[in-house]
């Protein structure tokens, strides 16, 4: 398409009418950038010079539009940072920015603290706060068991008494909510500390979970709220890692439907949420979006292996097509959407998709060097905490999905497809980790974060000890 549409006419341009109003010898020439701005390159800015001209698109489109605008806008705000150093970071023998775990440390930390009054806009998402800070500590290798007794005081006044968890005190309960509880509470849980797992009431979990499934598969997020694919992925997680039964209670309504099973259905309809393009959207018919490509991908690899499930629900080729066209050249971090912009949270939401597809496909189908340039470089905040990209604050979300993505591009997963299926949801607890990209020329070991489980986005030993635990313990 954009090759196919008319350059602008020459004489418009105001180079062009130079042209034609002076004389050669009467114009000044202007310096070539070569010799004005790069004098003082050092060799290894000479080589990001390098790479990021191999990996510039060739093809511009000469039309412009608000978003072609802002794109440019973009690439102004983050190419120095590819270039250069802008934050004058130490940097490692390749040249590129060390990960600054002290300062991103210390960052989370006070993410978890206490807030101003304008942040009573965020009074809803105390469970995601509480998340974003221990998954993000717990990624840069920092001991998060002091948290224990807050987290349990919190969720246990966030927890509606007839079940599930709410945004903050007193909220009524709701699913994502639900979904960023229960993955504090396991992460902050050890065997030896029962009380912390026995906080979740699962019994009733369970019979809330019940209210949300619907007759045509899927789940809404909260009761008489919106039908979206993550509440298919948030539900299947608190099923999976609390082990709860998977028949439906009594008392669901999708029941005087005919199901009878949380996964009645459901297959299906996440399989219906891929859109025309290949994409992964919301609901069905609704445009395709890199964080609900995650929901949906995890979703399917909780429901069963990702090599059986993936492929019998999405087309995966034009899936893996649409994924591998949310990486930006020559930013290197994704994007979550057709035409948008180079964002670091989707480091994690588009970037850990590979770790699930690389299951049904071979590897190398993305540019892991090129993403842990962008989260490396571009995504670090002089300060501490990681933004969506240069020029903005950063935040706990962006801190913790921006690591995300730096592990996913680090580490390597495979999945035992033989030992899974035996017991209900019990897929995702067979991967385990396979080894580090060591070949990298961008980070060093002093660089790296921790391994991430790839479906349930917390440390592999919080995954599989709460499915053990509450495994041993049996009925509700
Ligand atoms: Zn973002």
């Amino acid at each position: 398409m954009a090759s196919s549409r008319p350059d602008p006419p020459e004489a418009a341009t105001p180079s062009a009418r130079l042209d034609e109003i002076l004389d050669d010898k009467l114009r000044i020439q202007e310096l070539p950038d070569s010799d004005h701005e790069y004098e003082d390159l050092s060799p290894q800015e000479e080589a990001h010079m390098a790479y990021l001209e191999s990996v510039r698109i060739p093809i511009v489109d000469s039309f412009k539009t608000t978003s072609s605008e802002v794109q440019d806008e973009t690439l102004e705000a983050v190419l120095p940072f590819l270039e250069g150093n802008p934050n004058d970071f130490p940097l490692n023998e390749h040249g590129i920015p060390h990960l600054q775990k002290e300062k991103h440390i210390k960052f989370l930390k006070k993410a978890l603290g206490d807030y101003p009054a304008p942040f009573a806009m965020m009074d809803a998402s105390r469970p995601w706060l509480v998340y974003w800070g221990l998954q993000g500590l717990s990624a840069l290798g920092y001991d998060i068991s002091e948290y224990r007794e807050r987290v349990i005081h919190t969720f246990s006044l966030a927890q509606y008494p007839a079940g599930g968890y709410g945004g903050n005190y007193g909220h009524f309960p709701h699913l994502a909510a639900t979904y960023a509880a229960v993955l504090s509470i396991i992460m902050v849980s050890t065997p030896d500390s029962p009380a912390t797992y026995d906080s979740i009431n699962r019994k009733n979990l369970w019979h809330f979970l019940g209210q949300l499934k619907q007759p045509d598969g899927g789940f809404n997020m909260t009761t008489g709220g919106e039908e979206d694919i993550r509440g298919a992925y948030c539900a299947l997680t608190v099923l999976s890692l609390l082990n709860l039964p998977l028949e439906l209670p009594d008392d669901a309504p999708a029941r005087k439907c005919g199901l009878t099973s949380f996964t009645d259905r459901l297959g299906e309809w996440i399989g219906r949420c891929q859109s025309f393009d290949g994409g992964i959207s919301a609901a069905p018919g609704n445009e395709a979006h890199g964080a609900y490509a995650f929901c949906g991908l995890g979703a399917l690899a909780i429901l069963g292996p990702p090599k059986e499930t993936l492929h019998k629900y999405f087309d995966m080729s034009r899936l893996i097509h649409w994924l591998s066209a949310r990486q930006c050249a020559p930013e290197g971090g994704y994007n979550g959407r057709t035409n948008k912009l180079v964002d670091g949270c989707y480091s994690h939401w588009v970037g850990g998709c590979w770790a699930l597809v690389e299951e049904h496909q071979s590897e190398g189908l993305w540019n892991r060097d090129a993403l842990a340039r962008y989260v490396l470089s571009a995504a670090q905040f002089s300060k501490g905490g990681l933004v969506d990209k240069p020029g903005k604050r950063p935040d706990a979300y962006h801190t913790c999905y921006n690591l995300a993505g730096l592990s996913a591009a680090q580490h390597r997963y495979i999945h035992d497809a033989e030992k899974a299926g035996k017991l209900g949801l019990d897929a995702p607890f067979h991967w385990t980790p396979n080894g580090t990209f060591a070949a990298s020329t961008i980070w060093t070991p002093a660089d790296e974060v921790a391994r991430i489980h790839p479906v349930f986005v917390i440390p592999f030993s919080a995954a599989s000890e709460s499915r053990k635990y509450f495994a041993d313990k049996g009925s509700l």
